[in-house]
């Protein structure tokens, strides 16, 4: 067993065993999942990986099976997110990338269960794709969300009426603090791989992207690697939901998706950030 010297590595022994014994992460194990794995172990075996160098992508389409996500002038946001998702999958794998879906058909995944596909494959990005909803309607463009640092309240400052349970329990807490200190470095590539895609969606849809914004989405904060939720446009929108309806422009979506990323990518290997 190698000797975990530094202090991130022992937090990450620490967190594993914690998470072992709370079985927080204990999701069961799928044969999808299981034959993704040993098709990675065989291409490693084939391909020894290189310091630094980003192989493999965990591609999220939100929601799905009973969960539809929004629903607007008769479009699923669970259907269309696949499409998305199925496409940006074909256009990665052709530059040589390995992909990996946390679903490929219509089906249910709770939300812990997503980032955990991710982590059980030491995947080194994730990116979840959802296409969002406002009540005003004239509200339009892209957005991209990258996980926010928890803010850790003590139970004197809690707001009244809060419970335990809506706060979360001091363990966890716990938890999250050191997680905070482990994914530190992995944020602030998230924040520059949410840059990245915001700049290509913009440039590649000539839609607005409306910003990157830092969130606490559970898909977000339970990746151990860099991680993104690109909203792609409002279904709420007349006009965005009429482009979404598009496969032409779901392909463009795709595409941008797929230049954002690897341009991400570019950056990490240019300059190690
Ligand atoms: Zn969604």
């Amino acid at each position: 067993m190698t000797q975990a010297s530094s202090p991130e590595a022992r937090l990450f022994v620490f967190l594993g065993a914690a998470v072992a014994l709370s079985g927080v992460w204990g999701c069961a194990s799928s044969p999808t999942t299981d034959e993704v794995m040993r098709r990675r172990s065989a291409a490693t075996a084939q391909v020894p990986p290189r310091t630094g160098e980003i192989r493999t992508i965990v591609i999220d389409a939100g929601h799905g099976g009973k969960d539809p996500g929004t629903s607007h002038f008769g479009l699923k946001e669970k259907a269309l997110v696949l499409d998305m998702a199925r496409r940006l999958r074909t256009l990665l794998e052709g530059t040589g990338l390995t992909v990996v879906m946390t679903r490929e058909t219509d089906v249910f995944i709770p939300l812990s269960g997503r980032a955990a596909v991710a982590n059980r494959l030491n995947a080194d990005l994730f990116v979840s794709i959802h296409v969002n909803a406002n009540p005003h309607r004239s509200i339009s463009g892209i957005e991209v969300y990258y996980p926010r640092q928890s803010t850790t309240v003590s139970s004197h400052h809690w707001p009244p009426g809060m419970t335990v349970s809506e706060i979360g329990t001091p363990s966890t807490t716990v938890n999250q603090v050191l997680w905070d200190l482990v994914l530190r470095k992995s944020r602030v590539r998230s924040r520059r791989l949410a840059s990245s895609m915001c700049n290509a969606m913009r440039n590649g849809l000539g839609a607005p992207c409306r910003g990157i914004k830092p969130a606490r989405f559970v898909v977000l904060r339970e990746a151990r690697m860099p991680a993104v939720l690109v909203e792609v446009g409002y279904v709420t929108n007349r006009d965005e939901a009429t482009r979404l309806a598009s496969p032409d422009y779901r392909q463009a979506a795709a595409r941008a998706m797929t230049e954002g990323i690897l341009s991400y990518i570019n950056q990490v290997n240019a300059q190690h950030i």
